[in-house]
């Protein structure tokens, strides 16, 4: 079936939707949680059927790709039907998620069963007390029984994602980066990024994509630029004779915006175009208002369009998008 590009201003297509189902989470990461959430009634956070609703027009707009986030994604009920259901829609053929790991030992075979068979973990460290102190909560064995469940279970590629902090999990880049040689999985550094009008981030904060391969590098063994065919925004490394990757995610010292695909929607219902860019668009509004197709077809061009062709962070930049990355869907 023939589907017409969703082109934004800049020549790129959009082809990739990453969906919030809640804000809320089960940890309280001190550089992500929202400091309160929005009610899961269905006034406030879109439904399964507007969600499902929604993801009807964009594949019929060109989008192929789902990804489910939040807050925490598992903590919303009956996700696995969710999936189920996305897996139904004509032209998606993609549907992956990006949780915290706590809920997956139990929930890895419900959501391999209705579909699902890629699955980002975060995970910020592998020291159980220093998980406690950036989580708040003492969840650290559940996230490992978590990865182990994915990987039993078949998902390929299993990502962990590690935002790196300096002063806070700097020094472990070398027991991460040790994980990819014992297990088929891609750990990915994500560099900080300022989000969140009172988050606690500062320049000196971030350590960049740069300095952790180098570090890596020096002290283990030379990274092998890795290919892969769909690759994300990681640039992939691999130690030498290693089953897993390694990657970096520079948003931050080396953006790569002008292969952005991707738009977001807030779990209240809203599309960003640009994570970093606090530009939104009301698509519940619409949607609770019966839903016409051309009303939201137009609304998303509209929102598509107006993609700023780079985010305009810099380094040093000063300027931070005001909600935090838990209201968005990271
Ligand atoms: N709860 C799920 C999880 O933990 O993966 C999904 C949502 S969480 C907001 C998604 C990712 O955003 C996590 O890996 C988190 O560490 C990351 N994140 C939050 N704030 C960030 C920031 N300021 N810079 C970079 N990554 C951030």
């Amino acid at each position: 079936m023939f589907k017409p590009a969703l082109q934004d201003g800049h020549n790129r297509s959009v082809s990739y939707v990453r969906i919030s189902v809640t804000d809320r989470c089960n940890l309280r990461c001190s550089y992500c949680s929202a400091p309160t959430f929005l009610p899961h009634s269905r006034t406030q956070i879109l439904s399964y059927e507007e969600i499902l609703r929604l993801v009807r027009v964009l594949a019929g707009m060109g989008v192929d790709k789902v990804r489910l986030t939040g807050g925490e994604p598992l903590v919303r009920r009956h996700l696995d039907s969710l999936v189920a259901r996305l897996n139904d829609i004509d032209g998606i053929n993609d549907i992956s998620l990006t949780t915290n790991g706590v809920l997956l030992e139990k929930q890895a075979a419900p959501l391999w069963a209705a579909g699902l068979r890629r699955v980002n973990i975060s995970l910020d460290t592998l020291d159980p007390s220093r998980f406690k102190k950036i989580t708040g909560r003492d969840y650290f064995a559940r996230v490992l029984s978590g990865i182990k469940a994915a990987l039993k279970i078949g998902f390929a590629p299993v990502k962990i994602n590690v935002v790196v902090m300096r002063g806070v999990n700097d020094d472990e880049l070398l027991a991460f980066a040790a994980l990819t040689r014992k297990y088929p999985v891609h750990v990915r550094f994500i560099e900080y990024m300022p989000i969140g009008s009172s988050s606690l981030w500062n320049p000196a904060d971030m350590v960049s994509g740069a300095q952790i391969i180098e570090q890596i590098s020096n002290e283990m063994a030379v990274l092998e630029p890795v290919t892969v065919k769909l690759g994300g925004p990681a640039r992939l490394y691999r130690l030498p004779g290693a089953p897993g990757k390694i990657g970096v995610i520079t948003a931050m010292s080396n953006h790569f915006c002008d292969s952005c695909n991707r738009i977001r929607i807030t779990a209240d219902g809203h599309l960003r175009a640009c994570l970093l860019s606090d530009n939104e668009f009301d698509l519940k509004e619409v949607l609770r208002a019966g839903g016409d197709l051309e009303k939201i077809t137009e609304i998303v061009r509209q929102a598509v369009a107006s993609k700023s062709a780079e985010h305009g962070l810099a380094c040093n930049s000063e300027r931070k998008c005001s909600r935090v990355m838990s209201t968005i869907g990271g």
